[in-house]
């Protein structure tokens, strides 16, 4: 093998090496993300009543669910179902 060769040869393996790696982190990324869009989006819920969007939170939380702000969420698809608040006010009125 010529040195010539030898340099071409380590930059081209280096060089592989690195867009291998990149490649694999990018795609753990976008799994992470599409993971994590897929786990949100089931939660939430759409209140029919004050149209809001909102999410159940787990009990161990302070609240146990929060609301999301307005237009920031499509609602398309989305489960429907009273939040705590309306209810609460369906139950006082
Ligand atoms: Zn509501």
């Amino acid at each position: 093998m010529k040195k010539q060769t030898m340099i071409e040869y380590i930059l081209g393996a280096t060089k592989d090496c690195w867009v291998t790696e990149n490649a694999i982190n990018n795609k753990k990324k976008s799994a992470r993300y599409e993971r994590l869009h897929i786990k949100i989006d089931e939660q939430l819920t759409v209140c029919p009543s004050c149209k809001r969007v909102w999410r159940k939170n787990r009990k161990m939380m302070t609240r146990e669910w929060e609301y999301f702000p307005k237009n920031h969420i499509p609602t398309i698809g989305k489960k429907r179902e009273t939040c705590p608040k309306c209810k609460e006010n369906n139950n006082n009125g």
